[in-house]
């Protein structure tokens, strides 16, 4: 049973645990994808509820970062641990270099994809990028062909959110691929145009912050934080 916080259910796992069961999803029949939402995406859930069938939708909810494990805990119904997105997928793509699956990334500006392609082909010996496209296209259809004919098993979709999350619920089956999954801004570090945030901010739960002083015009998305916590408190009263 997934948790639910404000209306998006959580699959409770840790890092170890979701990346078997995306492993699974990647070698059982028919299309899976994977989302993993952070207190903004749940905010816009709330509000969207396209966006929220589509997140609900999906075989894996990986909580993103700290925010909804606090959430949770808040809630009474605690999360094992905080499994982002960025890091499933390096842990996926050590396993599917090993299995010699191979991975298509779509998403991000022109060029970055491929940049983020060389990349993951040096660190990840044995793993197949199957193909790229950037992430600002006019029509699906081209791109899907596109991604069915390279016959990729696996898709990153980063189109941001809640973009990246419906197009995969919309998509996901006719571009052929065993498992997609939603990794927003991850190709531009996968291609070394932005930095994550160190170690020291990210294990403390600041890695909102430390995105925040580097991208200071995330503010506005970012005032949805205090906001999901005053919506967490609300329901935390409620119950
Ligand atoms: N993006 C895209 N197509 C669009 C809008 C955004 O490919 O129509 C890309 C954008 O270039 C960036 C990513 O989606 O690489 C979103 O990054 P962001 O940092 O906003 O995502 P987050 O990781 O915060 O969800």
């Amino acid at each position: 049973m997934r948790i639910d916080v404000l209306g998006v259910g959580f699959d409770n796992v840790t890092m170890d645990e979701a990346v078997e069961r995306g492993m699974v999803l990647l070698q059982s029949q028919g299309t899976h994808y994977v989302v993993t939402p952070n207190p903004e995406i749940v905010e816009v859930c709330r509000e969207d509820p396209e966006a929220k069938a589509a997140v609900n939708g999906a075989d894996l909810v990986l909580p993103d970062g700290i925010g909804i494990v606090k959430g949770a805990a808040m809630l009474g119904t605690p999360l094992k641990e905080k499994t982002p997105g960025i890091e499933f997928a390096a842990h996926l793509m050590e396993k599917m270099a090993g299995e010699g699956k191979s991975l298509y990334l779509l998403g991000a500006k022109p060029g970055i994809a491929e940049q983020a392609a060389k990349h993951l082909a040096d660190q990840y010996p044995g793993l197949a990028v199957a193909g790229t496209h950037d992430g600002y296209f006019k029509e699906d259809g081209p791109v899907v062909e596109a991604i069915r004919r390279s016959g990729a098993d696996v898709v990153f979709v980063c189109l941001g959110a809640p973009k990246q999350e419906k197009w995969m619920a919309k998509n996901g089956a006719a571009t052929g691929a065993r498992l997609l999954c939603g990794l927003g801004g991850s190709l531009d570090v996968f291609a070394g145009v932005v930095e994550r945030a160190p170690k020291f901010w990210s294990d403390h739960g600041l890695e909102w912050f430390y995105r925040l002083c580097r991208e200071p015009k995330r503010i506005g998305r970012m005032m949805k934080l205090p906001l999901f916590l005053v919506h967490v408190k609300q329901e935390k009263r409620k119950k």
